[in-house]
């Protein structure tokens, strides 16, 4: 079997409500679909999200299809790995692009070999993956409303969105708490805009509510600091920002920064590197979880796959999935209650919707994400002190 060709199409959905952090506010969920065909009449489907799906289409299409066209197919490490070679002094871009094709490899792979996607990646360890009510920053009352809504759904896991106003923050998390209980677990995101005393300081004071983790409170770039916070405070500390691929999680064990890593096939460089990530935290006695660009029906079934086939995803990971009116799927994906079951059709066991991808598609120069329409001083991450 031989490539043929490498089709993107950049799509964007919108969100069903504006959802608002400590970096901006969210309208849509953008990715490039990516399609590779062979000479034998099948197609493998993946999806890059990222951050600029202008310049991550330009690299599939004009610097990646050229390593996999009239190749085999089923050589993905080997494809994988060219394509790393040749991006290496700009694999933060690289990574993106890499992501989307291998993940369209993999779903070629499996339906060449009649398997699962969790099947190459080493075989089922679960039946079923389990995703978080995903919280965002608005009045505590209404937050604390839509957290019930998630629990009595069947959620029993929520993230929330913190990290502008810190007198909002506690009064959010005393109304979720209030309506939802102590059995719920409840974890934070401050998106790394609190400074590292701000940290320490507002760590110690929402602790009360009983926090599963803190998430990147601090700028990516001080794995020093982020050191110093998970040494100061009783949270478990999460790396998100700053954890990327396979090198960015040696840093972060070098720095002892961290108790979790927040893993992204799309910043890992694929599938296969982010089950690599899971199983380096696991020998380091780290835990993971799937974090979210707002990906598609493709990468959020292949996030499915990633910790369908691992044993070092304890907790409910992050989607946005719920919160995103309409997708490029033939069937939307079945995720009922915070829970999906493992997929089990051949490679990644869903289908596009040419009539929706066509519908959808729109290249997007990227939204506002960091910060609103902020004028006069410049906003900087890791600006509360
Ligand atoms: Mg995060």
């Amino acid at each position: 079997m031989k490539i043929t060709g490498v089709e993107t199409t950049a799509v964007q959905v919108p969100m069903r409500e504006p959802l608002k952090w400590a970096g901006g506010t969210r309208h849509t969920a953008s990715g490039l679909v990516v399609e590779i065909a062979t000479d034998e009449g099948l197609v493998g489907i993946g999806e890059c999200p990222g951050p600029t799906l202008p310049t991550i289409q330009t690299v599939v299409e004009r610097e990646l299809a050229q390593f996999l066209v009239g190749q085999d197919p089923l050589r993905v490490d080997w494809l994988v790995h060219r394509m790393e070679e040749f991006t290496r002094n700009w694999s933060q871009l690289g990574v993106y692009a890499i992501a989307g094709l291998e993940i369209a490899l993999l779903d070629l792979k499996g339906k060449a070999l009649d398997v699962p996607v969790a099947e190459l990646l080493g075989g089922f360890c679960r039946d079923e993956v389990r995703f978080a009510g995903y919280l965002f920053i608005d009045e505590p009352e209404a937050v604390a409303e839509r957290a019930a809504e998630f629990v009595e759904a069947g959620y029993d896991e929520l993230k929330l969105k913190v990290g502008r106003d810190l007198g909002q923050d506690h009064d959010t998390l005393a109304a979720i708490r209030d309506r939802v209980g102590s059995d719920v677990k409840v974890r934070i995101d401050a998106n790394m805009n609190w400074s590292v005393p701000a940290a320490i300081k507002w760590i110690r004071t929402l602790e009360r509510f009983d926090l599963q983790y803190v998430e990147q409170p601090v700028p990516d770039f001080d794995l020093e600091g982020l050191a110093q916070v998970r040494r100061s405070v009783a949270v478990p500390i999460a790396a998100d920002e700053a954890c990327t691929d396979l090198r960015s999680v040696l840093a972060l064990l070098r720095a002892e920064a961290c108790d979790v890593f927040v893993v992204y096939p799309s910043e890992a460089g694929g599938l296969t590197r982010a089950s690599h990530i899971a199983a380096l935290a696991d020998a380091a006695g780290k835990w993971c979880a799937i974090g979210s660009w707002a990906e598609l029906g493709v990468a959020t079934a292949a996030n499915v796959h990633v910790v369908a086939s691992s044993s070092n995803f304890p907790f409910a990971n992050d989607t946005h999935y719920p919160l995103q009116d309409g997708d490029v799927l033939d069937e939307p994906l079945p995720l009922e209650g915070g829970r999906i079951d493992a997929l089990r059709a051949p490679g990644l066991g869903v289908a596009l919707d040419p009539d929706r991808l066509e519908r959808l598609a729109r290249l997007e120069l990227r939204q506002s994400v960091f910060y609103d329409d902020v004028q006069g001083e410049a906003p900087r991450i890791g600006q509360i002190l």
